[in-house]
């Protein structure tokens, strides 16, 4: 048993993830990444005066599958609130978002904890809301630019219970829920484009305690990996206060990843700052249950149920299925070299080395077909060729395209099963080394790899390895 440690910290998160639409929450601008500043942007999400929201539908429907994939209880009537404060990149002056009454609430997700397990953190509440135009503080000398291309993107806000104990596990669970909303395709939350970010509230007390300590906000965080850091970063400063007998302050502390440090943002405003009230001009949101029940039924299998049946239906470690399951993309392209054919723990070893390693180099791209890859397997199961060919098969596969069979020919490739030419490659490597062969017959076994390596070599990797030891076998005890 670890020993226990002196202190305890307790971590709660609110991630805000963009929803994949082709428009904004209350109006038809595009969302798509990448164009020039102040370009997609209209009366509505300018904030013009007399211009006036409307939902969009898609948006709901997004955040109605993200909350059911989080096993959330989804509200049939919920309401948009204004949240007022003041900043450049927020032109109305307030933020539609939900506030007393969430789109929906009392979820859960369960992942795999490096210190503890299976944990389940709940998920107190998903709301719906939009988001702010961005300030760019390096595109003039001395002046702050303002973009409101992102004014109006619409998000879900997903937050934790204080159920989060470290920060790797902060980690662990954020990769988790990615991997749902990934696969729920409401979202592609890329960390980059801004369409993932997290902000942690994390407090420390002694083991045993029930009540919290005084919490800070972490912001600013924008990479799983710097997850770790600044929640390890502010962890470390919270118990180095309280151990030199200070009091944590509450407040909003940002995480500069340049030089690993937090600093302080502003003091920490209360919800009542933000004057929150229902937005006058947006009626309450009304999903009928006909309209959840349907979200419902049509949601994909998910990560966790498709990982049990991987173990269950292919014989999977839950290692393996871990892997293959990461990506729906992976998953669903595993399944398809299997049905084509490949014999599913053949497959998984393919599609977690060559497969995953080709994609990690091409932009995440499975560039073998599934079926053409199930050939190459059943080639190397009847002996056509053998396995280190069979990779060179793959990767002329992936860059040129082209059959698994004529490419390992075209390579000079296929297998030699043939035993007289074997034996002839035998002849010519044992002839060639006449002092090995006195030594292996003198009781240096281990010469044997010696032989059959040159064989292979001999052979141009052609030579059925099976059918060259037994030849070599039978030659040296001849
Ligand atoms: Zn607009
Ligand atoms: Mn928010």
């Amino acid at each position: 048993m670890a020993p226990t440690p002196a202190w305890e910290t307790v971590i709660g998160l609110e991630t805000h993830v963009q929803l994949r639409t082709v428009s904004k929450m209350f109006c038809g601008c595009s969302t798509a990444f990448g164009a020039p500043p102040n370009t997609q942007v209209c009366p509505v999400c300018l904030g013009l005066p007399g211009a006036l929201p409307v939902p969009n539908e898609a948006a709901v429907r997004l955040a109605v599958r993200a909350a059911l994939a989080l096993g959330c209880e989804v509200h049939e009537r919920s309401v948009f609130a204004r949240k007022n404060y003041f900043y450049p990149d927020l032109p109305k002056g307030y933020q539609i978002s939900q506030f007393e009454q969430p789109l929906a609430t009392a979820g859960s997700l369960s992942f795999l904890s490096p210190d503890r397990g299976v944990v389940t953190v709940t998920i107190g509440r998903l709301h719906v809301e939009e988001d702010a135009g961005k300030s760019l503080h390096d595109r003039f000398p001395k002046a702050t630019a303002v973009d409101l291309n992102r004014s109006g993107v619409p998000l879900v806000e997903i937050v934790t219970g204080a159920d989060v104990r470290s920060p790797v596990e902060a980690r662990a669970y954020l990769l988790t829920l990615k991997q749902v909303l990934e696969y729920a395709g409401v979202s592609d939350c890329d960390m980059e484009k801004g369409s993932l970010r997290v902000d942690a509230n994390l407090s420390v007390r002694r083991p045993g305690e029930t009540a919290l300590g005084v919490k800070t906000e972490v912001k600013n965080i924008n990479s799983f990996a710097f997850v770790e850091k600044a929640l390890s970063v502010e962890r470390d400063r919270h118990i180095a206060v309280l151990e030199g007998g200070g009091a944590v302050v509450q407040q909003t502390m940002l995480f500069d990843s340049k030089t690993n440090t937090v600093r302080p943002q502003r003091t920490k405003e209360e919800s009542h700052d933000y004057r929150y009230f229902p937005d006058p001009d947006l009626p309450p949101l009304v999903v009928r249950p006909d309209f959840i029940a349907e979200q419902r039924a049509t949601l994909p299998e998910l990560p966790a149920a498709k990982r049990e049946r991987f173990v269950a239906q292919y014989a999977l470690s839950q290692q393996d299925a871990a892997v293959l399951t990461a990506a729906r993309g992976v998953a669903d392209y595993y399944e398809s070299v299997v049905h084509a054919g490949a014999e599913p723990k053949l497959a998984a070893n393919w599609v977690m080395t060559e497969v995953l390693a080709d994609a990690k180099d091409h932009q995440d791209q499975l560039r073998v077909p599934a079926g053409r890859l199930a050939e190459l397997i059943a080639m190397v199961k009847g002996g056509t060729v053998n396995n280190q060919a069979a990779k060179k098969v793959f990767v002329e596969l992936a860059t040129r395209g082209g059959e698994p069979r004529t490419v390992a020919e075209a390579l000079g490739l296929i297998q030699v099963g043939d035993t007289g030419v074997i034996g002839q490659w035998v002849a010519e490597v044992l002839e060639a080394h006449p002092a090995e062969v006195t030594r292996y017959k003198n009781g240096e076994a281990k010469l044997l790899n010696f032989f059959l390596g040159q064989v292979m070599k001999t052979s141009r990797g052609k030579a059925d390895p099976k059918l060259a030891q037994r030849a070599l076998e039978d030659r040296l005890t001849a």
